[in-house]
């Protein structure tokens, strides 16, 4: 990314953290919390520590970074090193994005972009990049309304396991758009505070459906109203009313039953006691959307609630990029195109490193 496209994101983020920085929620205890930044130019910058929000708010006008952390652990010296911060307890965090989920149309939206030349095109990334032969491809992805509505379906039946199997507090979950392609769940319940890696792993496992096995399932005492054997027995009960054949327990049908019931969570953030995951209210680094709260699933649209940076036009040269949506507009698609667009599409394609800034 070239200087002049670094301090045009820098500007347009400080503005955002200038007038906007009421949007950032504090999170509790937050003096005994960790946080941290990567600036615009890269780098991470870890082990700060905030006494309070007007402390951090001037940090966040006065550095602009790209993107913005704060730790699910909270320790009795944030500061220090990891093994002298003392740790006592943190959230419980899950993260599922629209990539780790398959659906059928993903081959039809995916692209390509090459970092050396500039020049992009449809499908998936080939080895080497057709225009220069050089090997800085890389695969991209804009989500469709399909892919976008399936990994809304996948934290639906997470929360449904923290509520249902885990006896979680609906008031203890906070659900938040991640700010890219996918979503977050913080879990303040304090019968998991000072869990182990090795139980949220436990965890995790349960709810990716690890080691569910439809033939154990019939064996075992558990009963059947319950976890794993309820939404086994719900699956079977439908597939029976639509097949008179009754299905043949085998593993093709634990696959699919797992299939339509786990929630594609990423293991590695949910058994990361010392994680500094992004912080509520804060731009997304390859994006500009606002990771923000969302208390309606179903009434959140992610093109458009999230785009909070300014609708105020800038001219652009875009390299390559498909067309996309934002904010009920739909942008592209662009082949190295000069257009004057509004500064938060501007954000949204020059923080990918797919254009340059004009003079
Ligand atoms: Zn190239
Ligand atoms: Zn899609």
């Amino acid at each position: 990314m070239d200087e002049k496209v670094e301090s045009f994101l820098r500007k347009a983020y400080r503005e955002h953290y200038f007038k906007h920085h009421d949007l950032v929620e504090v999170p509790s205890k937050m003096a005994s919390r960790e946080f941290g930044y990567i600036p615009f130019g890269g780098g991470m910058i870890r082990h700060l520590s905030f006494k309070n929000q007007g402390e951090l708010f001037a940090e966040l006008v006065k550095q602009a970074p790209s993107s913005v952390y704060c730790s699910n652990a909270v320790y009795e010296r944030p500061t220090l090193q990891m093994d002298e911060k003392g740790w006592r307890g943190a959230d419980l965090i899950f993260d599922i994005d629209a990539d780790s989920i398959p659906t059928p149309c993903k081959a039809a939206h995916a692209w390509w972009f090459c970092g050396d030349c500039h020049r992009g095109g449809t499908g998936n990334k080939p080895g080497r990049c057709p225009f220069c032969r050089g090997q800085a491809v890389e695969q991209m992805h804009w989500s469709c309304r399909e892919c976008l509505n399936a990994t809304k379906e996948h934290v639906k039946r997470l929360v449904d396991f923290l509520q249902d199997d885990f006896g979680v507090d609906p008031q203890g979950i906070r659900l938040y758009f991640s700010g890219n392609r996918g979503y977050h769940a913080q879990v303040q319940d304090e019968r998991f505070e000072t869990a182990d890696p090795q139980i949220r792993t436990e965890m995790a496992n349960y709810i990716r459906g690890t080691g569910f096995n439809l033939k154990a399932q019939d064996r075992a005492s558990g009963r059947a109203e319950l976890g794993w054997n309820r939404r086994a027995n719900l699956y079977l009960a439908a597939a029976a009313a639509t097949d008179s054949a009754y299905p043949k327990r085998n593993q093709k049908l634990t696959n699919q039953i797992i299939a339509a019931n786990a929630a594609s969570i990423d293991e590695s953030v949910t058994t990361d006691i010392h994680r500094v995951f992004r912080m509520p209210g804060t731009l997304h680094g390859s994006s500009g959307l606002l990771k923000m709260r969302v208390e309606s699933l179903e009434k959140f649209d992610p093109q458009k609630q999230p785009v909070v940076l300014s609708g105020e036009a800038v001219t652009v040269k875009i390299y390559y990029s498909p067309e996309f949506f934002l904010n009920g507009v739909r942008f592209g698609p662009y082949d190295s195109s000069t257009v004057k667009i509004p500064i938060y599409a501007a954000v949204y394609l020059l923080a990918r490193g797919l254009g340059a800034v004009i003079n």
